[in-house]
């Protein structure tokens, strides 16, 4: 899943900044892709997508969560045959949460970083992605290689222990060899094997047995991890985060490449509008400001909950 979405620079020279995010298996938000265009327009959104498949390469169900931008349906559109792709045109309150902008991602989200640095220069505002990213892989491989459970401690490994503890009051009633009706006081579940589903529909979403597999798993004395998706795995966990990421180095050391060098790039044609420039975003509906104290200043403050746009 990968949500998709742009906001707007406000530096001299305008420009929109493209970002696509997916989670890891503990639940962190994992950068993708970042761009810059001038606008958003058809011929900019399909460059992003076009930059992105190349990046990931296939990836069946993909399914791609974004607002319901002209430019971006536009797109997708000739791209679902192509790509196998499902699209999910999300209200700004639900791609925040899927985006990672909620309350308790806001903090470490990318977003918060694009909030102050949209107003700088373009190499300065990567510069600051890429620093944030630097951080966040340094800090997210040295827990992976610390981690000691077989799924990622944060989601996976946590819901399973908690779903385990609750088998103990559930009954498993055999319908045939593959098939088994979990009893459960508040929902029971019809578990199917042979197509690794439940009724609930918890294990086919999630990927991670629903308390019904786990209540089967135990009955039959089934290993529960082995139904949990290798997406939750520690190794693919640390997988995710192999690779270094380096910081831009001064610009005096950069290898450009001749045919780079060569070209003359004009600044994007930006429509200067009168009066000062906003730096504040105007907040969405379902998006909403949260008084916090700050007790080393004892000073009360607003801090606004940011999503879409910034
Ligand atoms: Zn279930």
């Amino acid at each position: 899943m990968i949500a998709v979405d742009a906001t707007h620079l406000k530096s001299k020279y305008k420009g929109v900044m493209f970002v696509a995010n997916a989670f890891d298996g503990n639940r962190n938000i994992y950068p993708l892709a970042f761009g810059i265009g001038d606008l958003e327009t058809d011929a900019s959104w399909h460059w992003f997508f076009t930059k992105l498949h190349e990046a990931i390469g296939e990836c069946p169900n993909l399914v791609i969560i974004s607002d319901r931008n002209v430019s971006i349906e536009n797109v997708l559109r000739n791209l679902i045959p192509l790509l196998n792709l499902i699209v999910i045109f999300a209200r700004s309150s639900e791609r925040n949460m899927l985006q990672g902008r909620c309350k308790e991602h806001v903090a470490e989200s990318i977003y918060s970083i694009l909030r102050f640095a949209r107003t700088l220069r373009v190499v300065h505002l990567i510069g600051k992605i890429i620093n944030l990213l630097v951080k966040w892989f340094t800090e997210r491989r040295e827990l992976a290689l610390n981690c000691t459970t077989t799924l990622c401690p944060n989601f996976g490994e946590k819901k399973l222990r908690n779903r385990l503890e609750d088998v103990a009051r559930m009954n498993v009633v055999k319908v045939n060899n593959a098939q088994f009706n979990v009893l459960d006081g508040d929902m029971d579940g019809l578990v199917d094997l042979t197509n690794n589903s439940c009724s609930c529909r918890k294990f086919q979403l999630e990927q991670l047995p629903c308390k019904h597999v786990v209540a089967v798993c135990c009955f039959l004395k089934v290993n529960v991890y082995s139904k949990a998706s290798r997406y939750y795995t520690r190794k693919t966990w640390m997988d995710a985060y192999s690779d270094s990421i380096y910081p831009i180095q001064p610009h005096g050391m950069w290898d450009i490449l001749e045919d780079i060098r060569s070209r003359v790039v004009l600044p994007p044609i930006a429509r200067v509008m009168p009066g000062r420039r906003k730096k504040i975003r105007i907040p969405s509906q379902g998006e909403g400001t949260i008084r916090r104290k700050c007790s080393r200043l004892l000073l009360l403050f607003e801090c606004e909950i940011k999503g879409p746009g910034m």
